[in-house]
């Protein structure tokens, strides 16, 4: 029997085993580099300021605290010793297991552009909405302060770049807000100054999702004032703002939701099968070709009874630790 389970990530699928794992007979350890478990479907609102981070976040150790064989960990896993069951901490230390579940997630992907993040930060963590949202109100706040129009108009153009799920809703939810606090808040601003462009590389959006969705997202969209640009492909970001093919565009705030690739975990493992990154487990969930060792959620490769893998939602990896907190 497995005495001691290390879990590494405690978001949704990491806190989800381990919850089933709660007062049983087992020695549990949550290993997470954040205190906080994320609601993440709900960052786009805390960029927007309809809520505040503390409204999507919950100490782990207050969601496990009443499991007195569980135990928390505020470090970031950098290995995996598979010989040695043990993984590795940033600081040095080990912590060493007799089943380890892998539920480390995704992270956004700036395809080899990483220098791009601190001027298009994504909605991975609170930090980044928090920045988002700080650009955003602080953009409208100079607008309001000058008189010079084409300042006035570049301050506020917002560009989200992608037009995936991440982008689809950070757009539709900048223009509401902007055209709210326009009408409302602000007296020296005209909503025709107001520009929010979702640029995506592909040629139409949500690219995953059945073609009437698409089109539907896209006319949706439009009708709220979002420009809706597709096959167009984002040169360089800068502090300033965006260079395209055809022009540079000045912008208050750029948000990035261009694509995303799971956590470094399969390199730990030395893993390499799957192109995209993740680590491919078979329908129990143990990693292929690794005793004891399992995975799950966004950076697992799983696939379905379609043959298809499954997608990165917060729906799979809950199923999934449940599943296996009981198997
Ligand atoms: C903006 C946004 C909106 C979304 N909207 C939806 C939605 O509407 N519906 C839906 O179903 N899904 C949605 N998702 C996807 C959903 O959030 C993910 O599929 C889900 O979080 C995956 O769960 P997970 O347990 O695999 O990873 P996560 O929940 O991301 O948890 C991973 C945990 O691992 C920790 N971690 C990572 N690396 C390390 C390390 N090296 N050391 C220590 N700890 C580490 C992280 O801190 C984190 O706590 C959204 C995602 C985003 C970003």
């Amino acid at each position: 029997m497995a005495n001691r389970i290390v879990i590494i990530g405690g978001g949704f699928g990491g806190l989800a085993c381990a919850k089933e794992l709660g007062n049983a007979d087992y020695l549990v350890t949550v290993i997470d580099r954040r205190n906080h478990n994320l609601f993440q479907p709900l960052l786009y609102q805390v960029a927007t300021a309809a809520l505040s981070p503390a409204d999507i976040a919950e100490p782990i150790r207050k969601t496990l605290g009443r499991y007195r064989n569980i135990n928390m960990l505020l470090a970031e896993v950098v290995g995996i010793d598979p010989s040695a069951k043990h993984v590795l901490l940033d600081h040095g230390g080990t912590v060493e297991y007799d089943r380890l579940v892998i539920a480390t997630g995704s992270d956004y992907n700036y395809f080899g552009r990483d220098d791009w993040r601190p001027f298009a930060p994504g909605m991975k963590t609170l930090h980044e909405a928090r920045l988002v949202r700080q650009r955003l109100l602080l953009s409208f706040e100079q607008a309001e302060r000058t008189n010079d129009r084409d300042e006035q108009r570049d301050l506020l153009t917002f560009v989200v770049i992608g037009g995936g799920p991440t982008g689809v809703e950070m757009a539709g939810a900048i223009s509401e807000l902007g055209r709210f606090m326009i009408d409302r808040d602000f007296r020296n601003l005209q909503a025709e100054q107001f520009r929010v462009i979702l640029l995506e590389a592909g040629p139409g959006l949500l690219a995953a999702f059945p073609e009437k969705l698409s089109s539907y997202a896209a006319d949706y969209l439009e009708r709220i004032g979002v420009q809706v640009r597709v096959g167009e492909r984002v040169l360089n970001v800068t502090s300033q703002g965006v260079q395209l093919q055809s022009e540079f565009s000045t912008t208050g705030c750029v948000v990035w939701g261009a694509g995303v690739k799971p956590s470094p975990a399969s390199k730990w493992l030395g893993l390499t099968e799957d192109r995209a990154g993740r680590i491919p487990v078979n329908a129990n969930l143990r990693v292929t070709g690794l005793d004891e060792i399992y995975a799950l959620g966004d950076t697992a490769l799983t696939v379905g009874t379609n043959g298809r893998p499954l997608p990165g939602l917060a729906q799979v990896a809950k199923q999934q630790g449940i599943y296996l907190g009981r198997y």
